[in-house]
């Protein structure tokens, strides 16, 4: 959903040299969308504030313009859809939101703990898109974290199976950018 995205990011106005770990060559060529065509996913981690939702709306809005559709969600927020679709029998056609789209963002994906029924929710769009569509994804958590996030380890290995087959990974570890200006003014004291 293009509407819920903030759509003024792009790669143009993300600063590098603030991010020194981050290789500009590898998001450049993810921004090349040769990942899309071949149906691949990427994968956006690190700490809160290094740009990891900039960079993949930056990518979502490139793959828009080059004619791919997309759509944006939060986990949480594709959780919470699926759930009450199933509720009243209609999983799969809410499904069917989540596939379709060329590309799809997932963002914060370990942001709050998963039950196991909705583990399960996001292991079946997960697998039903493999190989069919792209995700971006983005995570503060490492994905030997993911077994927490997903509450089963058996689970959160089938979904990383599936993501991590044909996958781009971007650690970004670095400082946060909305700290910049305040860490600043606290250096020139
Ligand atoms: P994350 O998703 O990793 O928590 P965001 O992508 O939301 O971080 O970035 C936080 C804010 O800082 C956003 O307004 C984003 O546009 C901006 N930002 C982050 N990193 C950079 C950067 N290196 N250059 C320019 N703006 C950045
Ligand atoms: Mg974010």
């Amino acid at each position: 959903r293009i509407s819920k995205m903030p759509h003024h990011k792009t790669l143009d106005a993300y600063d590098f040299s603030y991010q020194p770990e981050l290789d500009p060559r590898r998001v450049r060529d993810l921004a090349t969308l040769a990942f899309v065509e071949a149906k691949a996913n990427a994968a956006l981690l690190g700490p809160p504030g290094v740009g990891k939702t900039h960079i993949a709306v930056a990518l979502a809005v490139a793959a828009c313009r080059a004619g791919f559709t997309i759509y944006f969600t939060t986990l949480d927020d594709m959780v919470r859809q699926l759930k009450a679709a199933d509720a009243i029998g209609r999983l799969a056609s809410k499904l069917r939101t989540y596939l379709r789209p060329h590309v799809l963002v997932l963002d914060e994906v370990g942001y709050l703990p998963l039950g196991r029924d909705e583990a399960n929710l996001v292991f079946q769009m997960i697998s039903k898109r493999y190989e069919k569509g792209s995700i971006i994804l983005t995570s503060n958590k490492a994905f030997s974290e993911w077994g927490q996030v997903f509450g089963d380890e058996v689970l959160a290995t089938a979904i990383l199976d599936r993501l991590l087959h044909h996958c781009e990974v971007l650690a970004i570890n670095g400082p946060s950018y909305r700290l910049k200006n305040r860490l600043a003014v606290v250096d020139t004291h």
